[in-house]
């Protein structure tokens, strides 16, 4: 049963059904903005139904908490967290959970529908679905990380469940918070049921019910969207040179991974800095060390630069893998890659994408490029539900035949439409959703 009295269900502006409210002061920057403008381009191409378009515009449910924690220093402290869950007609929402002090509520419309789009798109029985807590985690130490969550989490109470809305590790958030949660989750339901809702959270730790690979997939998929890339191409790999901004999950698993293919990592940068190596990072020391450190500062290695100088840096692949709306005008006007692959979500505005398509810069669109997380985190509900353990070499063989067979639809689509990979991939997705809306039905 889902809790009403703490969801609020969007009913538009009164004025006119389709109308689309934004939070007004974060405008300017509004990524909701953005996810709704992708949206609105896609739908010009596929012709969808005006109906779904009016119920894809907006997500079904938007649930706002504050919670108390008593915190290890004896301070009583509210938080704000949020939980959006965009679209469920093909399984339950599926999506990440963010620690950050930025986190809002457009920022997690945004992010949920981008999820309702990669699941349709990957072809998973998940919709979409995202939330967060808005709050600095590196602020706090592990004890109070731990109150916060577990208390995030019983306040969610049943608005998650393996069956309802399946929450995973986004910015902020690791396998160890995804364990407090299903620890806390499965405490607060009945004691016979314990044990088949470890599924309520992915990216969970192996011993704790995650599966094997969960922690780099996300990497792992943008290197396998890489290589179909520069198969298309016919680019060498071996030798090419490489630029992540945001060393995290994501940023470091992708860069090690393709440093074992040939690629070097020679500028990379966080909210701390920008660092260039022409000779290229040694990718394993700088993750153990932001793994250490949280941060790269300090790091002891290569020329600090700017921002601006970071994305000027002439390289042949770049990696957004950090926040969204990075690159922007200036950034577009200054990039010297070849491709663009969003490791983030949303991380390249509209006016930036369209500089970058008269440049002939190419971009693998985040729904496509970032999706393999959700593709193992899939495997990581699939395991929990059948009780069983899948084997890594599994787990790595499934991603990559899935990741190059979406690529590959997606490339098609794209020479068929004479569009770019991202309008492909959302049209691909959307004609999903429209086949199953328009064979379910509204009801009543
Ligand atoms: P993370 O917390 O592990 O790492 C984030 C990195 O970004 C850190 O290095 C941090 O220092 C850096 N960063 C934060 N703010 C920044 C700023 N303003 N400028 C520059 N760098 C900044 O997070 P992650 O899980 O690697 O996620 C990164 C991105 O990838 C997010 O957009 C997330 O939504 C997306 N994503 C993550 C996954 C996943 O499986 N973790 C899956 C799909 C998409």
């Amino acid at each position: 049963m889902v809790n009403d009295q703490l969801l609020s269900r969007t009913k538009g502006s009164g004025k006119n059904e389709d109308s689309i409210e934004f939070e007004p002061k974060l405008a300017v920057d509004n990524l909701f903005h953005l996810a709704s403008a992708q949206l609105e381009n896609a739908i010009s191409v596929v012709s969808l139904d005006n109906s779904l378009r009016t119920i894809l515009l907006q997500p079904k449910n938007e649930l706002i908490i504050h919670f108390p924690v008593k915190l290890t220093s004896g301070k009583v402290a509210l938080f704000k967290g949020y939980r959006v869950q965009h679209n469920n007609i093909l399984g339950p929402f599926k999506g990440g959970c963010r620690f950050h002090q930025d986190v809002y509520l457009d920022e997690c419309k945004a992010l949920a529908s981008w999820m309702t789009w990669k699941c349709a798109l990957q072809n998973l029985p998940f919709g979409g679905g995202k939330g967060g807590v808005k709050f600095n985690p590196s602020e706090y130490n592990v004890e109070d990380l731990e109150r916060i969550t577990r208390r995030f989490t019983h306040s969610l109470g049943l608005n998650i469940g393996p069956d309802w809305d399946v929450p995973a590790p986004d910015m902020g958030t690791n396998a160890q918070i995804m364990d407090w949660m299903m620890d806390t989750f499965s405490n607060s339901v009945a004691p016979l049921d314990k044990q088949v809702v470890k599924g309520v959270v992915t990216g969970k730790s192996v011993v704790c019910g995650g599966i094997p690979g969960r922690e780099e997939a996300t990497g792992r998929g943008i290197v396998h969207c890489i290589t179909h890339w520069a198969k298309e191409k016919h680019f060498n790999l071996a030798g090419a040179t490489l630029a992540v901004q945001g060393y995290g999950n994501v940023g470091s698993h992708t860069a090690m991974i393709l440093s074992r293919m040939g690629v070097s990592l020679i500028a990379v940068g966080d909210h701390t800095g920008y660092f260039i190596h022409p000779e290229g990072f040694n990718p394993y020391k700088l993750a153990e060390y932001c793994r250490v450190n949280r941060t790269l500062k300090g790091y002891p290695g290569g020329e600090q630069i700017s921002r601006e100088e970071f994305f000027a840096t002439k390289c042949d692949l770049l990696i957004p893998a950090a926040m969204e709306l990075q690159i922007r005008q200036a950034e577009a006007e200054q990039v010297q890659c070849k491709v663009v692959v969003e490791g983030a979500n949303g991380p390249t505005d509209l006016d930036a994408e369209a500089i970058l398509e008269r440049r002939n810069i190419d971009i693998i669109p985040d729904i496509l490029a970032n999706s393999g997380g959700v593709v193992v985190s899939y495997f990581e509900w699939l395991q929990n539900k059948r009780s069983e353990s899948w084997d890594i070499t599994d787990v790595r063989t499934k991603l990559e035949r899935r990741m190059l067979q979406t690529h590959q639809l997606v490339s098609e689509k794209a020479r068929a439409l004479g569009k770019n990979l991202r309008i492909a991939a959302y049209v691909i997705a959307l004609e999903r959703l429209q086949e199953v809306y328009s064979r379910r039905g509204i009801w009543p």
